[in-house]
């Protein structure tokens, strides 16, 4: 089967030019090199060039085992190839290879991490003076927010919804941090009640509140919790590093999304967003964002190797990580140039996504086939076959959709999603609960070819339900 390399994105890519421009950005940093004078030629790092293009073609044919990412009949988890732009970007500064642990490893992708950074924060309405830098991934992002988190609380615990990622629970254990997981309401946010219930213990030193979860894209109430934090004097940390991206719809006051918990994020203490999610980068570039940039003190530490051109500014001195590929910031910087975050720049990215899941949700609703798990707040879709008479049954119905869309003529790549038994029994009626969870089918939209797309996987995943009931 032959994919295309990429889909364009709607109207908001006139041309993804890739080749064009991966041709333009190394003519021109050949062009720099070759202001320094020629490099002797040295025979350790020859290659003859058959057997180089025989092993890229041995890659590319290996590469092939992997699920269509870039084509909306992949519906499944969290992944999309990166923009064009972005990669053309990438390479760019890959070839120069900069290391943004400190200036003296790329004053210029230093300086652009900084800018980009400053684009995030102004997309959230943090504070101009805040403090924030980029990391290898939302984990490591937590992971710093959390440690600043147990600096300021130490002996304190921290609480986070069931639902919230696994990460935080994970993080919390190698931070020697008490991690208290707080019930979700039917919708998946966390539970307010429950939550102000644990404040009062003064166990609690920070609040973890996600702004879209991994797995169905609830947003926790961050207006509501932010408020019973505030009364009890506890930190909050927002995981935003999937849903952080929709702020710019919800400041934009745009229906589709959950506005006000997503404004909130502007009043919290840290933020986690992942570029690499909804930023149109690829993989290694998360950021964190505190609102207090003295909380820079808490990284202080002396380095004998890197720190010397420079007295101030460092991103080496507010950050755990050391080195860090300055391409990612390139990427990022140069992203968020041509699509500022903006309605009609970055927001008409996203909106496509929520426009796709909301219209597959009412394709749902309509279906005699198929059922909707959750209504999606973001651009997240949880479904599952209408003729299950059990949770036993849907997991098995829902995991034998999952592999014939995978392997059978005209393809669909779905997810599937471990929900609890009560919460399915709830949104799906009729059914009986005879197992603690059940697995359902889960979609993420996040690709705006999924808007042109939704009608087509809709009647696809109808035809895999209809063939699995009457195999059954
Ligand atoms: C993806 C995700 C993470 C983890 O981020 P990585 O970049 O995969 O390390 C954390 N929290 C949430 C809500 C996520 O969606």
């Amino acid at each position: 089967m032959h994919w295309r390399p990429f889909v364009r994105f709607g109207v908001f890519v006139v041309s993804d030019d890739l080749s064009g421009w991966c041709a333009r950005v190394i003519a021109a940093m050949t062009a720099w090199q070759e202001g320094f004078g020629p490099v002797p030629a040295h025979p350790a790092t020859d290659l003859d060039p058959a057997r180089v293009e025989g092993l890229l073609d041995e890659l590319t044919t290996r590469l092939r085992d992997n699920y269509p990412f870039f084509h909306p009949r992949y519906a499944g988890q969290m992944l999309k190839p990166p923009h064009p732009a972005a990669i053309a970007a990438h390479l760019a500064a890959m070839l120069v290879n900069p290391n943004n642990h400190a200036l003296d490893g790329g004053p210029a992708t230093a300086a652009m991490e900084r800018e980009a950074v400053a684009v995030l924060a102004a997309m959230l309405h943090l504070p101009a003076d805040g403090l924030g830098h980029l990391t290898s991934s939302g984990t490591i992002a937590n992971l710093e927010a959390l440690f600043v988190a147990r600096e300021l609380h130490p002996g304190r615990g921290v609480a986070c919804s069931a639902d919230a990622h696994y990460t935080h629970g994970r993080m919390c254990h190698l931070l020697g941090l008490a991690c208290e997981q707080v019930p979700v309401d039917a919708a998946g946010r966390i539970d307010l009640d429950a939550l102000d219930a644990l404040l009062r213990t003064g166990r609690i030193g920070t609040v973890v509140l996600t702004a879209g979860t991994t797995g169905l894209g609830a947003v926790d109430a961050v207006d509501e919790a932010l408020a019973l934090a505030r009364i009890h004097g506890v930190r909050v940390h927002v995981d935003a590093a999937y849903g952080g991206f929709f702020a710019i719809l919800a400041w934009a006051g745009d229906p589709l999304v959950p506005s006000a918990p997503l404004r909130a994020v502007a009043e919290c203490d840290s933020v986690v967003v992942d570029p690499h999610k909804h930023g149109l980068q690829p993989y290694g570039c998360g950021a964190v964002l505190f609102r207090d940039a003295s909380v820079a003190r808490l990284y202080a530490h002396d380095s004998p190797y890197t720190y010397y051109t420079s007295a101030v500014g460092h991103l080496g001195e507010i950050s755990l990580e050391c080195s860090r590929a300055g391409a990612a910031a390139a990427a990022l910087w140069l992203t968020l140039r041509a699509f500022p975050p903006t309605p009609d720049g970055l927001g008409a990215v996203l909106a496509a996504g929520l426009r796709a899941a909301r219209r597959w949700s009412d394709l749902l609703d309509g279906s005699e086939l198929l059922a909707p798990c959750h209504r999606p707040e973001l651009d997240i879709v949880t479904l599952a076959p209408r003729s299950a008479h059990t949770l036993s049954g849907l997991d098995a119905a829902c995991q034998a959709m999952l592999r014939r869309g995978m392997t059978e003529p005209d393809p669909v790549f779905l997810s599937t999603l471990r929900m609890d038994g009560a919460r399915l029994v709830g949104a799906l009626p009729g059914i009986a609960g005879d197992a603690p969870s059940a697995r359902v089918l889960r979609s993420v939209l996040m690709k705006p070819a999924h808007e042109l797309w939704v009608e087509r996987l809709h009647a696809r995943v109808e035809e895999l339900a209809l063939s699995v009931a009457s195999s059954s």
